[in-house]
Formats: structure tokens, sequence, C-alpha cells
């Protein structure tokens, strides 16, 4: 199931991803807008579409990982990238002495609704606790 690949399918749970059709896959290839913010050479930061604080940004591998379990499992130092650049994002945003959120929705009860790995960076404002 983990690696990255131009092609084929992953399976999670109900979640059936075609990496061909995959939403952050094309905005990885740059085939679909999204406003950046960083861009690295294995991940990509960008705005979220939907932001839910005044800091809303996705980080993801530009290789297509399904989720964040996938991506420690392949064990090749992205997932620690992954989160530098979340790091790096809350610095560039300013948020990062006023502290921030980094989540990794995971499968349906987690609430993932896109199957490419992203870190959500939610920051500006103070979050709450539990989530809902
Ligand atoms: P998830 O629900 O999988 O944890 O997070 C997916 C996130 O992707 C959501 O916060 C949603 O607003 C965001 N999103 C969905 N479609 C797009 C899109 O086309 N562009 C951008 N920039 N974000 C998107
Ligand atoms: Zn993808």
């Amino acid at each position: 199931m983990a690696g990255p690949s131009g092609t084929g399918r992953y399976h999670r749970a109900t979640m059936i991803v075609d990496v061909a059709d995959c939403l952050f896959c094309g905005i990885a290839a740059g085939q679909i807008p999204a406003t950046i913010v960083l861009d690295g050479k294995r991940t990509l930061a960008f705005r979220d579409i939907n932001p839910q604080a005044p800091t809303h940004v996705l980080v993801i591998s530009r290789d297509h990982y399904p989720d964040v379990a996938a991506l420690a499992e392949a064990g090749d130092g992205l997932l620690d990238e992954l989160v530098g650049s979340a790091r790096a994002v809350a610095a560039a945003e300013g948020v990062e002495d006023s502290g921030y959120r980094v989540v990794f929705n995971t499968g349906a009860d987690g609430g993932q609704t896109v199957g490419h790995v992203h870190a959500h960076v939610l920051g500006g404002r103070p979050m709450t606790w539990p989530p809902g």
C-alpha cells in the first residue's frame, strides 16, 4: 500500500484513490491552481481553499502517499521533512511564537476527505480543545 507512485491505486478503509485523479497530485504537478506558500523539493505548502483560521495552510509531500501512516511507513525522512515544512510555514506566517496547530486527519473517523497526505497548519487565533 505504501510508496509513491505515478500510477496505481491505494486502499485504506473505505477510501480508494486513483493517483491520476488525485486533487493534491494535481496541485503538486501545477495542473490545479493553488496559492503556494512554500515550494520545496519534496514538499509543497499552499493555502486551504476553505480556511478555518487566519492561517490555514496545507503541507503535502510531492509524491503520493494516502495518509500520514503510509508516509511514516516509507521511513525515508520525508515525514520529518514535511513536519519541518509545517514549522517553516508557521514561521513564514508569523505564528511561530503565538502558537499553532499541526493536524493530520487520518481516515474516515479522522475526518480525512482528501486521500493524499497533508498536514493542516492552523494559527492566528486561539484553538479550542477538544476538536469537533
Ligand atoms: P482533510 O479533510 O482531508 O483533512 O483536508 C482536506 C482539506 O483540503 C480541506 O480543509 C479542504 O478545505 C481542502 N481543499 C479541498 N479542495 C481543495 C482545493 O481544491 N484547493 C485547496 N487549496 N484546498 C482544498
Ligand atoms: Zn496524490
